[in-house]
């Protein structure tokens, strides 16, 4: 494996005042080269820092990307303690003095003597151009290990990293290739689909590797596949994906980025069905995840939030016994709810929530967490019952997504 360490240099970072999207961004673009980010760094604007800072990183890994402290001001200290580090002397580069006086021209400014300065650079290093901004990149290959600096501007960094870094590194370390695949699950806990998984996992082949990235409603696997044979790693990753689709495949819903809901969206569309809500506990989030697609005018009938039982009543024609009988929160609620919400707004399948959310109310029969949902096709109506026990924005969040994963099904 090639390793390489990211060092942030500026106070700011350290203060909280700028979040390092640097290295974040960084990271991606290593990782689809198939360079192993090692160790990720942030140090002050202080030449003892950053001395120790590459040491370090010189000792860690075979690549060392740093951003930041590139300017002209005092403060920046980056170019100097690189030099000091290498043993380099400095010279005048005209080519870069006559690109920055250019540049001054251009916007009717002479060179000041500070701005004069960033064309000193140290005689070890090689120009990384910089499209956007004045201080030039430096590409140091000293003692077998590649040291690269660059300003802390996210865009002029990006620039240099895409124009010249990048390329030149997959160029030098001919970098194995690295894919990534994702699959999402749904209604099924981690620990549960890890018991499912434990035997294909044990038998998974040395190029690939398993991560699970569990969420509040949803459980993301992702096998990474890595070696030198593109279409052999293709190959390899579709074999065990056919092979979780075997064990798993009902509680997948996708394997790209688009969520859940999206998901629901396709599948009523292409099966021509239209969908409308009643939603009480969930105040309109179960519509909210369906409409925050585009297009989904096409299935999306409308919602009811009728949080009172008068409106459960008078609106949506719930029948008043049922409810003095067992309550809002019940299994025939819902019931009720479903199928007259269906027929009111015209929809193939008639979706409902009631339930209490939390943190307070609830009884002990129907304590805290106790939701109730359902779905009405016209044939028949399934309910459910969960017992979420989270805060009450998950536990919303989890009835949305349990009816929207009711819907899939
Ligand atoms: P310049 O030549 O523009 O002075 P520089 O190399 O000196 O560049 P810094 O002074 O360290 O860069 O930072 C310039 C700006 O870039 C900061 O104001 C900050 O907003 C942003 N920046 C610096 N480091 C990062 C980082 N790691 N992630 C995101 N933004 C950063
Ligand atoms: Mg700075």
């Amino acid at each position: 494996n090639i390793y390489a360490e990211l060092i942030s240099i500026g106070d700011e970072i350290l203060y909280g005042q700028t979040l390092d999207t640097n290295s974040h961004w960084i990271s991606a673009e290593l990782d689809k080269l198939g360079i192993r980010v090692k160790r990720k760094v942030t140090v002050a604007d202080s030449e003892e820092s950053i001395l120790n800072a590459l040491a370090e990183a010189e000792n860690n890994a075979d690549i060392v990307l740093i951003t930041g402290g590139l300017g002209p001001t005092k403060d920046d200290l980056t170019k100097p303690c690189l030099a000091k580090y290498f043993q380099s002397d400095m010279y005048l580069n005209e080519e870069v003095l006559a690109d920055l006086t250019d540049r001054f021209a251009k916007r009717g400014r002479d060179l000041n003597a500070l701005n004069k300065g960033q064309a000193e650079l140290p005689v070890k290093c090689k120009i990384v151009p910089n499209q956007y901004g004045t201080a030039p990149g430096m590409w140091f290959n000293e003692r077998g290990k590649i040291f690269v600096s660059m300003p802390g501007v996210p865009k002029e960094m990006k620039y240099m990293m895409e124009d010249t870094v990048l390329p030149d590194l997959k160029e030098l370390f001919k970098t194995p290739f690295l894919i990534h695949q994702m699959v999402r699950t749904v209604g099924i806990p981690e620990s549960t689909l890890a018991e499912k998984l434990e035997d294909w996992e044990n038998n998974l082949p040395q190029e690939i590797k398993l991560a699970y990235l569990p969420g509040l409603n949803q459980v993301k696997l992702r096998l990474t596949a890595s070696g030198e044979d593109k279409a052999k790693l293709e190959l390899l990753l579709q074999q065990e994906m056919d092979k979780l689709y075997k064990e798993v495949g009902q509680y997948i819903y996708g394997t790209d980025e688009s969520n859940l809901a999206a998901k629901v969206g396709e599948l009523l569309l292409s099966k021509g069905l239209t969908i409308a809500c009643a939603e009480s506990c969930t105040g309109g989030h179960i519509s909210q995840l369906i409409t925050a697609n585009s297009g989904s005018s096409a299935y999306y009938r409308g919602s009811i939030v009728p949080y009172h039982n008068d409106l459960k009543i008078n609106n949506l024609g719930v029948k008043a016994e049922t409810i003095a009988q067992y309550g809002a929160v019940s299994e025939e609620t819902v019931r009720e709810m479903a199928e007259n919400v269906r027929k009111l707004f015209g929809a193939d399948i008639g979706v409902a929530s009631s339930g209490i959310a939390g943190p307070t109310g609830g009884t002990p029969e129907k304590p805290v967490g106790t939701i109730w949902v359902a779905l009405a096709d016209g044939e028949e109506t399934q309910t459910k019952l969960f017992n979420f026990q989270f805060d009450r924005e998950s536990n919303i969040d989890l009835t949305a997504n349990s009816v929207l994963n009711l819907v899939r099904q």
